[in-house]
């Protein structure tokens, strides 16, 4: 099979030195090889929400769907459920899936829904020029903040630990190596996978100097272990200056949202037998 090149005719209009180049290089490089390894990329469908990070649908030269602000999850898992031979990734910022999104992203854990989620956190609403977004500082400085923000961030990955997400990961912009293999790793797994990237904002909120000092890469964790995961996740608050730790912090193999639903499908007469039968094939 010939792999397919997946450049598209748009014109890139992110800044220069944006970290969304990390991300898109690295998606790309992922989907080139899913190819090689006999994925179609027909199977492929990629969501957007709305920001900057929406415009990756543009440059990537396959299926896709660009939704409204916030839900890129809703429609990533309705594409999972229409067709599940289908692999569907969503890509969302920070505002779009931790402010507007957020109850999507709750529920999409708490269900299990096999797709992936690809935040762009770069903590700022960069395409509206610089407000302070769910994952801002406290303290942050921008065009809806002059005198600082005065709330704390959330901590997304706490949130969707405690949600019930399968797979949890954080990548950063500065390094698209690494993120290449968590992007791989994400797509390989059943059920909801969520990678945080740290993608700089270069020219709203330029963290490049910063994270490549605080960053490190996780080794000899335990990702099965929910409550080593959980004293990971905690470590850095979005906010306090501790290191910053990158990798997969929680993955754990459980039964999917859209098995559920065909065991339901497959006995509707009988609702707990249909659940019963699809538990008992994928525990
Ligand atoms: Fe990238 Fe920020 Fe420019 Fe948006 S405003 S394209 S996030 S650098």
């Amino acid at each position: 099979m010939k792999t397919q090149d997946l450049r598209t005719y748009a014109k890139n209009t992110w800044c220069p030195g944006c970290g969304n180049f990390a991300i898109l290089n690295s998606i790309k490089a992922v989907l080139k090889n899913l190819q090689e390894e006999g994925t179609p990329l027909e199977n492929v469908v990629l969501v957007s929400g709305i920001g900057c990070h929406a415009k990756i649908v543009d440059y990537i030269d396959t299926n896709s769907f660009y939704s409204i602000h916030g839900r890129a999850t809703p429609v990533a898992e309705g594409i999972k459920i229409a067709n599940q031979n289908l692999k569907v990734i969503g890509f969302a910022g920070d505002g779009d899936a931790y402010g507007e999104g957020i109850e999507h992203l709750i529920f999409a854990a708490k269900r299990n829904a096999d797709i992936t989620m690809i935040i762009h956190n770069n903590r700022v609403y960069g395409l509206t020029t610089g407000q302070y977004s769910p994952t801002s500082p406290l303290g942050f400085k921008g065009r809806s903040t002059p005198g600082g923000s005065i709330e704390p961030p959330m901590n997304p990955l706490e949130l969707m630990l405690t949600s019930g997400a399968t797979f949890l990961a954080r990548g950063c912009s500065n390094n698209i190596e690494f993120l290449q293999n968590i992007f791989k790793e994400a797509l390989n797994h059943k059920g909801f996978a969520l990678v945080d990237v740290l993608q700089v904002c270069f020219t709203f909120y330029n963290m490049y100097q910063y994270y490549e000092k605080k960053v490190y890469e996780l080794k000899e964790h335990n990702a099965g272990d929910y409550s080593e995961a959980l004293k990971k996740i905690r470590e850095w608050d979005y906010h306090n200056d501790s290191p910053i730790a990158l990798g997969v912090f929680y993955k754990k193999e459980s039964v999917t949202f859209e098995e559920r639903l065909s065991g339901y499908r497959s006995d509707k007469k009988d609702v707990e037998s249909g659940i019963k039968k699809a538990l008992s094939k994928t525990i």
